[in-house]
């Protein structure tokens, strides 16, 4: 069964999909998860945020600031930032009606199998409602989020109805604002269920391998031929002794090429630097390669007042905060641009030109 929360890569790729429904994709291991899958901080911190939000939605918690300091069960516990970010989602979410199902089962076709553990709003007579509270800093879309997809048209359950596929992602800066929408008239809901039945079913048989961004994320890139293939194919050398002056057409075009070798090169090191460490961890063998520590630098083990004493007042500075924390405590914006500036730190080459023109000039008017 393919699981919602994979939807990113298996409605991308079929083979994807293929190797995490059956996990046989890796032949002399088992498929092994990178370790920064689940239990790196952001994603402890984003299980917390959403446990946060169900103890307000199901009023097991009456009032925000009670979350402050609980502890989930991985360890995270709430602070006033992530109170404040839950209580506007859920403020969010009631101001659309009243919840319906914070958890459930959903299977579709027999081939979609998972949890429902967003949030959706009791039906209205035309629209049925599905949320998301994200609580990671890269920001996410609602439209063409192919696992939020999948719990709309569950959720709809095959009736004449709109479906309204709501992100609500507090923490970064976004031009909607912290909530975006998909909405999916309900003439076109259909179209879409069709859509992604067939991309669940070309997973059963992993006809082919699609390559791309979406490789990164990807727990099988490790032992995907596809992967490896584009990954080398993008390096392969050329002994040519010929000089060739650039033309500016074929000097962009380059710089370009190389951009999309340089993250394909990465991508791939990344995939293959935690299989190799998932292995030697597991106490296996890889020639040439041991795991040592990473250090950081130096840093006192005494605390301030100390260091003063010791080495004279000289030793320790004042350190003022930066605009963005005073930000996320909820400093007006307004007010910390009358008192920051932005200054030049270096030159970079840039491929967006009208990007750079509108920082410079402001947005054009249309
Ligand atoms: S690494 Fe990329 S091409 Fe290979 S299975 Fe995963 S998503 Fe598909």
């Amino acid at each position: 069964m393919l699981a919602p929360s994979d939807a990113h890569l298996w409605c991308v790729c079929p083979l994807a999909g293929h190797s995490l429904a059956t996990g046989q994709y890796h032949t002399t291991e088992p498929l092994l998860i990178p370790p920064a899958a689940s239990d790196s901080d952001a994603a402890r911190e984003g299980t917390c945020a959403h446990w946060a939000a169900e103890l307000l939605l199901l009023g097991q918690v009456d009032r925000p600031r009670d979350l402050v300091g609980q502890r989930h069960a991985n360890g995270w516990v709430v602070d006033e930032e992530m109170a404040h970010h839950t209580a506007a989602y859920v403020e969010y979410v009631r101001s659309f009606g009243p919840v319906a199902a914070t958890e459930r089962t959903i299977e579709l076709w027999g081939l979609i199998r998972g949890k429902l553990d967003v949030t959706s709003t009791a039906d209205s007579i035309f629209t049925v409602r599905v949320f998301d509270l994200k609580y990671g800093w890269k920001p996410v879309e609602a439209r063409h989020n192919w696992a939020m997809l999948c719990y709309g048209i569950a959720a709809a359950e095959g009736r004449d109805l709109d479906i309204e596929l709501h992100i609500y992602q507090p923490r970064p800066h976004h031009p909607e604002g912290p909530a975006r929408v998909w909405h999916i008239p309900a003439a076109e809901v259909p179209r879409w269920a069709e859509w992604l039945r067939l991309a669940a079913q070309e997973c059963v048989d992993a006809s082919h391998a699609v390559t791309g961004d979406h490789c990164r994320k990807c727990p099988a890139a490790v032992s995907c031929y596809a992967n490896a293939s584009t990954c080398y194919s993008a390096a392969g050398a050329v002994q040519e002794t010929r000089m060739h002056d650039h033309t500016p057409e074929q000097l962009a075009a380059e710089l370009r090429f190389l951009e999309q070798v340089e993250k394909l090169v990465s991508d791939r090191r990344k995939a293959v630097e935690a299989e190799a460490m998932a292995r030697i961890e597991r106490g296996k063998i890889i020639p040439g390669y041991v795991i040592e520590p990473r250090k950081g630098n130096r840093r006192f083990t005494v605390d301030a007042e100390r260091v003063r004493l010791m080495f004279g007042p000289a030793a320790v500075k004042e350190v003022l905060r930066t605009p963005a924390e005073l930000e996320r405590e909820g400093i007006s914006e307004d007010l910390i641009a009358k008192v920051t500036e932005r200054p030049t730190v270096g030159r970079k080459l840039s491929d967006d030109p009208q990007a750079y023109a509108e920082k410079m000039f402001g947005k054009a008017r249309g």
